[in-house]
C-alpha cells in the first residue's frame, strides 16, 4: 500500500461520515444520495486502482495530463471497467478533444464560459457518443481573482446557453470550490449558500427540476457541512489519499490556479 495509507479504511470512514451527515439533513434534502468523488490529483494510478478495488467508482482529476495518463493505464482499463472520471480542473479549449475522448469520462464539472461549452458540445458530437455529456457550470462563489468559474450573476446566462445551444451537453448542476478558510463556527459557508441560491434561481428561470439538479460542493475539510446543506457531489482528496505535495511546475504549465494547501 503506497505511503502506508490504508485507502480502504479511509474510504470506509469517509462514507460513514457522509452517512452521518445525510441523516443530519433537514427533511427536504433527504432525497439526495450524495456521491463521493475520490480526488486523485498528484497521486499515483496505483491509488486509483486500490480505491477501485475497495469499491470506489467515481474519481476526480484536475490536471489534463494526469487524467490522460491515468485513464490510459492498461492495467486500470482491465481492472477498473466501471470507473467514472470527473474532470474538476480548469479546462482550456485546446485540451477539450483530449479530455472528452477519455474512456469512461462521466462528467466535466468546470464549464466556465460559452466558448468552452461550445467546444465541448462540438467535440462530443464528433465523438458520436450515444448519450449526452454531463456537465456542471462552475461558479466562483467567493469571487476570488485567482479562481476560475463565472460570477453568480453570470450563472443564469451560461446555464441557459448550455441548455439552449449545446444539445450534446446535459446540464447536471453547479459546482463551486469556495474559500478554504471559512470558519464553520461563524455559521454556514457563504459559498455553499450562494451556490444553493444560484441553483434555485436558475431552476425556476429555466424550469429545471430542482430535485435532480445537482450541487457539487464540499471537500476534505467541509464535506459533511456541504452534505447537510444539500450537496449531491463531494470531492474528497487528501482525507482519502494523504496530503499532497504542491506541484508548482505542473500548475503553472497547465494554468491551473486551484488553491492548494501544501499541508493537511
Ligand atoms: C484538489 C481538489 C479537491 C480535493 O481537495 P481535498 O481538500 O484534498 O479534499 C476537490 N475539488 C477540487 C476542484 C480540487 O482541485
Amino acid at each position: 500500500m503506497a505511503d502506508n495509507i490504508d485507502i480502504c479504511r479511509n474510504l470506509k470512514s469517509v462514507l460513514e461520515r457522509m452517512a452521518v451527515a445525510c441523516s443530519a439533513r433537514p427533511k427536504e434534502l433527504q432525497h439526495i444520495q450524495p456521491r463521493l468523488v475520490a480526488v486523485t490529483k498528484t497521486k499515483p494510478v496505483s491509488m486509483v486502482k486500490d480505491a477501485y478495488a475497495c469499491g470506489q467508482r467515481h474519481f476526480g482529476e484536475n490536471y489534463v495530463n494526469e487524467l490522460l495518463e491515468k485513464s490510459a493505464d492498461q492495467e486500470l482499463i482491465e481492472k477498473c471497467p466501471e470507473i467514472h472520471w470527473h474532470f474538476i480542473g480548469h479546462l482550456q479549449r485546446n485540451k477539450v478533444n483530449k479530455v472528452l475522448a477519455v474512456p469512461n469520462l462521466y462528467m466535466v464539472e468546470t464549464i466556465d464560459s460559452e466558448k468552452l461549452a461550445s467546444a465541448c458540445n462540438a467535440a462530443w458530437e464528433r465523438l458520436e457518443n450515444p448519450h449526452r455529456l454531463k456537465v456542471m457550470v462552475q461558479i466562483n462563489t467567493s469571487e476570488e481573482k485567482n479562481k476560475h468559474g463565472v460570477r453568480a450573476k453570470e450563472a443564469l446566462d451560461l446555464a441557459a446557453f448550455v441548455r439552449n445551444h449545446c444539445p450534446q451537453l446535459e446540464l447536471a448542476g453547479f459546482m463551486t470550490i469556495g474559500a478554504f478558510d471559512h470558519d464553520l463556527s461563524k455559521g454556514p459557508n457563504p459559498d455553499f449558500q450562494n451556490l444553493i441560491k444560484i441553483k434555485d434561481t436558475v431552476c425556476s428561470a429555466l424550469k429545471l427540476d430542482p430535485l435532480t439538479t445537482e450541487l457539487s460542493m464540499g471537500m476534505s475539510n467541509d464535506f459533511e457541512h456541504a452534505i447537510i446543506n444539500g450537496s449531491s457531489n463531494v470531492r474528497v482528496g487528501s482525507t482519502l489519499f494523504g496530503a499532497r505535495v504542491v506541484k508548482k511546475a505542473l500548475e503553472t504549465t497547465q494554468g491551473n490556479e486551484t488553491s492548494e494547501k501544501s499541508t493537511n
